[in-house]
């Protein structure tokens, strides 16, 4: 069997190890330490914008906590993109709030602008104003973000931004994660950045960040003793694990280049193949950091997205559909959608190839072998 090629592998530099050995030295073994206060300010600096970062548990997390500082509560509704990871969606039920899902647009794939403003003018005409949006940027491609500002603005509705896909990307030259009244990141083990597992909750209002730690460290009081007004969650990072980030904090820009250069490669190869569609940046306002570089395959020669997964995968090569539109999954069938099927209609085509930062020449290489072999199979 030739060697796992990984969709999105963690791949460390030079320095994580010397924080995380500085992490043990200094016993700082607990979900606060300088590490934690330091992978903030990395953060806060690389975003710019004037934001201020709390360094938390997971992605999910931070996105629990976005809601909770908005006000969420049982019985209202917040708008989520349809197209996403279910961990976009999830935390509006821990609230006992309803998601309304609303549908991707063709050019970014991501928030359809037309779909929230009909989304927004009919859940208010059924009586209830939703309380948030949840936008996410996809594999790192920015939202038309101007035009779904413009709508949130005119209905005063806060964005949540999830831009755990998104680290490194940008729109016109403003960095992703400084967009919404609160936005989110996140270092899971397959991200552009990781630290084992992590998130963060980064807006420029510091007092939603400074409750956001509070609310994190189950809330404790200024007392003696253990004193709670507020119920209060473990959501705290561990110093271990930001000394992991601070590392890998010093190489981003690096994998930023490298992912790109994945799809690059990959786009030129396959330029010629009339089957295979790329995801290209709208504009030169949109910079995607391609967390993972994906395809459109319409059918050719009996050859579909999963013919190609399928033959990777027996070549122990992962792939992966895109994201299954959560108004297409049994957890959300209730839940209320508003859209025209262009969601439904990439994930039934879409493929994501594996993207890693650690990907070598000869990986990239037997990846597209394989797929032109296919190709070249079915016209004999
Ligand atoms: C990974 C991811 C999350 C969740 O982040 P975790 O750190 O794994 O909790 C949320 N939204 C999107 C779009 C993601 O890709």
């Amino acid at each position: 069997m030739n060697e796992k090629i990984w969709l999105s592998s963690p791949h460390m530099g030079e320095q994580e190890f010397k924080y995380v050995q500085e992490a043990f030295e200094t016993n700082w073994i607990a979900p606060l330490g300088p590490h934690v206060d330091g992978f903030e300010r990395d953060l806060a600096a690389y975003l710019g914008e004037g934001v201020h970062v709390a360094a938390l548990s997971s992605g999910t997390a931070a996105l629990h906590l976005a809601l909770i500082i908005l006000g969420v509560q049982a019985g209202d509704e917040v708008i989520c993109q349809s197209m996403t990871f279910s961990a976009s969606a999830n935390p509006i039920v821990y609230q006992g709030a309803t998601p309304v899902f609303v549908d991707s647009e063709e050019q970014t794939w991501n928030m359809s602008p037309e779909h929230l403003e009909a989304a927004i003018q009919d859940r208010i005409a059924k009586g209830k104003k939703p309380k948030a949006i949840i936008l996410v940027h996809l594999y790192g491609m920015p939202a038309q973000m101007d035009r779904i500002m413009a709508v949130a603005d005119k209905y005063e509705i806060p964005v949540i931004e999830d831009a755990a896909e998104a680290l490194g990307s940008s729109y016109k030259g403003q960095k992703l994660g400084t967009f919404g009244a609160l936005s989110i990141l996140s270092f899971n083990g397959n991200k552009i950045i990781t630290t084992s597992g992590g998130g963060a909750l980064v807006s420029k209002n510091e007092e939603w960040i400074k409750k956001s730690r509070f609310l994190a460290t189950q809330a404790r009081d200024a007392a003696p003793h253990y004193q709670h007004s507020h119920i209060g969650y473990n959501y705290r990072m561990s110093n271990v694990c930001a000394g992991i980030g601070r590392g890998q904090m010093e190489v981003l820009p690096l994998r930023v280049e490298k992912r790109r250069s994945n799809y690059e490669f990959y786009k030129e190869t396959f330029a010629e193949n009339e089957a295979i569609l790329f995801a290209e940046e709208p504009t030169g306002e949109y910079y995607s950091n391609r967390w993972l570089s994906t395809i459109l395959v319409n059918e050719q020669e009996g050859i579909t997205r999963e013919t190609i997964r399928l033959h990777l995968e027996k070549d122990n090569i992962e792939t992966r559909p895109l994201w299954k539109p959560m108004h297409l999954q049994p957890v959300f069938a209730d839940a209320p959608f508003y859209g025209d099927g262009t969601s439904e209609r990439l994930f039934e085509l879409g493929l994501c190839l594996p993207s890693g930062s650690n990907l070598t020449q000869e990986d990239l290489d037997r990846v597209v072998k394989q797929i032109k072999a296919l190709y070249q199979e079915a016209k004999v």
